[in-house]
């Protein structure tokens, strides 16, 4: 772990909790808000942001280059940058190859396109597993890849920190860019899904 990958200062963590409890005992907070904000972080406004970069990738092809040859400054162009977000490489997912994130040895995660990490993804038997079996973990996700796709599982180093492109579904031509944004989830940029769509 350890300075390198950045993980909270454990002195935080242990003031911060301190601060949680003082303040919830004297009822001026309520724990599960907190929560609830927590959760808002980590699925609604990090993966909106993530949304729209594949959305523009999709949209436009110039920017897909620029985006699979300098994911961070790609990335900024839409005005998304700052910590655990200074190194970024995105990995394009494609009929042959399908590509998984992770952090072995801590939680790093690139918060500036995808918010907070989920608890899943910083437990250990992901972690573990992620490396030694990658389709054993997509197939608890649901996702059952045939053997002529390659797995291919990026490992956080202390400064880098990937992003999955996902593949385009069939059938959404005629969406727009917001159109498109929608549909793109944060578990398809981590790798452990795909992006679906189903023609309404
Ligand atoms: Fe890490």
């Amino acid at each position: 772990m350890g300075a390198n990958h950045r993980d909270p200062d454990p002195e935080v963590v242990l003031r911060v909790k301190s601060l949680e409890k003082v303040l919830s005992d004297k009822g001026l907070i309520d724990p599960e808000a907190i929560d609830t904000l927590v959760d808002f972080y980590e699925n609604k406004v990090g993966p909106q942001n993530g949304a729209k970069v594949v959305a523009r990738a999709w949209s436009d092809p110039e920017y897909k280059k620029r985006l699979l040859a300098d994911g961070t400054s790609a990335i900024s162009e839409l005005g998304f940058s700052g910590m655990q977000g200074e190194d970024m490489v995105v990995v394009e997912n494609t009929p042959k190859t399908h590509n998984l994130i992770v952090c072995t040895l801590c939680s790093c995660y690139p918060w500036p396109v995808l918010g907070l990490p989920p608890v899943w993804y910083k437990s250990p038997p992901y972690r573990s597993r992620a490396v030694k079996d990658p389709r054993g973990i997509l197939s608890e996700f649901g996702l059952d890849l045939s053997e002529e796709i390659e797995v291919r599982v990026w490992d956080s180093t202390a400064e880098v920190r990937y992003m999955v492109l996902p593949e385009r579904p069939e059938g959404t031509d005629a969406l727009s860019e917001e159109e498109l944004a929608e549909l793109i989830t944060r578990d398809s940029m981590i790798g452990v899904e795909r992006v679906e769509y189903k023609e309404s």
